[in-house]
């Protein structure tokens, strides 16, 4: 062999070697319907290719090359869906029904996990964040990852004066939250609410620090209030009163998102009886039996049907359905949330449960899921996730029945996949 005939040899083995490598990881899911997290309708007969833990290229079947060397999953009569962004959740100390059990790196991931489990593949935690939630966060950009992603609040800021508001905004900052969180209420008239000048400075700091300011709020009047401060996320369902036109006007003008967290108040009351979802084996496949018997205990659901502020919250809940249903026909973008993470409020199934009380109020089954999906991360000013799209993380749900039909289905997720990577059952 002459000595360029063995170069171009050399060379052609080495140009196999490195397809070969660029083609490592890669992996094809095909066949399925696709519901890709944007405003298109759902795909038959789709293509999703992922390379290094990223979508590479999506399509339909005939439209889409499927890289020589893939994996080729076939999925065909399954569907395809982004994993589910939880807009407002907590991930923090609980431990079974103790608010304050642990704060600790292994209870985060527990929690991550099994938002996980559920396909709920990002939480937004609004507050209650320490060290350890900020190290999850900052260590989550790698293709091995196959726990829930977490953003973080920090501390809710709160304070009695204009500097310590400024200060505790500044600390939560400085620690690189991905936004701050605060409260403009007066649980149900048991709290002073934070007076609109300390509210105003809140806000003003925030900005000067580049985040965006979510808010817990219960009245309708605060909701506007925290528009003309120029906040940037209503946290929960305005309760008290239905919405009117000039707050529609006003939250549609400035792009305000609007998270519902309908299961926070269905979690205040519910356990004055036994919830019918404590028969429901998607339910039973994670729950703790301790925690089931704790709540069934007649001291504690007869302290739940006398406790005033779950039979306010109740009626809270019927307005909050109302106001979803109100603000969705007007157009307002409506993140999926629920406020879970603390005691009996459960991670990942109560996402189901929100999704399924979004239905009810009015929204079609596939808008409740775009509200869980792609509008999530817009709300959350996340470009990378939430729709399946090239370039974004393959975070993503197979399912064993179509949740744009009903959206009960949301509920035969079969596989969870977060950066391409086959979550744990
Ligand atoms: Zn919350």
């Amino acid at each position: 062999m002459t000595s360029i005939a063995r170069n171009l040899l050399l060379l052609a083995l080495s140009l196999t070697s490195l397809a070969s490598q660029a083609n490592q990881g890669t992996i094809a899911f095909v066949g399925a319907t696709l519901i890709d997290g944007t405003d298109a309708d759902p795909l038959p007969n789709a293509v999703l290719v992922i390379t290094d833990g990223r979508v590479r290229a999506v399509g339909p079947r005939d439209a889409v090359t499927i890289p020589a060397g893939a994996d080729v999953v076939d999925v065909s009569g399954k569907y395809l869906m982004p994993g589910l962004i939880n807009a407002h959740g907590h991930v923090g100390a609980t431990v079974g029904l103790d608010a304050n059990g642990e704060y600790s790196r292994e209870n985060l991931l527990r929690q991550l996990s099994l938002y996980a489990r559920y396909g709920i593949t990002t939480v937004f935690s609004l507050g209650g964040d320490e060290d350890a939630g900020f190290q999850l966060r900052n260590e989550q950009y790698n293709p091995d990852l196959d726990r829930a992603r977490l953003y973080v609040a920090g501390t809710v800021v709160s304070g009695n004066d204009e500097s310590t508001i400024r200060q505790e905004v500044n600390r939560n900052a400085d620690l690189g939250a991905d936004f701050i969180k605060t409260r403009i209420d007066d649980n149900l008239g048991a709290t002073q609410k934070l007076p609109k000048p300390l509210f105003d400075a809140l806000v003003d700091q925030a900005h000067i620090r580049r985040l965006p300011v979510a808010v817990h709020l219960f009245y309708l009047e605060d909701a506007k209030y925290m528009l003309d401060a120029g906040a940037d996320l209503i946290a929960h369902s305005i309760r008290d009163l239905p919405v009117d036109d000039e707050f529609v006007a006003k939250v549609r003008e400035q792009g305000v998102c609007y998270i519902p967290t309908l299961t926070r108040e269905v979690s205040t009351f519910v356990y004055e009886d036994v919830p019918d979802f404590f028969a429901d084996p998607y339910f039973l496949k994670e729950a703790d039996a301790d925690v089931l018997a704790e709540l069934q205990t007649p001291e504690r659901m007869s302290r739940r049907a006398s406790s005033r502020s779950a039979q306010l919250y109740k009626q809270g809940l019927e307005v909050a359905l109302g106001n979803v249903a109100s603000l969705h026909a007007a157009d307002v973008p409506i993140a999926m949330g629920t406020d879970t993470g603390p005691p009996a409020r459960f991670q990942g199934y109560f996402e189901h449960l929100e999704l399924q009380l979004m239905v009810e109020a009015g929204m079609s089954p596939l808008d409740a899921l775009r509200s869980a999906t792609g509008v999530a991360a817009q709300c959350m000013g996340m470009s990378d996730i939430g729709t399946l799209e090239p370039g974004n993380w393959a975070d993503f749900n197979v399912l064993g029945s179509n949740p744009a039909s009903d959206i009960l289905n949301t509920k035969t997720i079969e596989q969870v996949y977060i950066a391409g990577n086959r979550v744990p059952d």
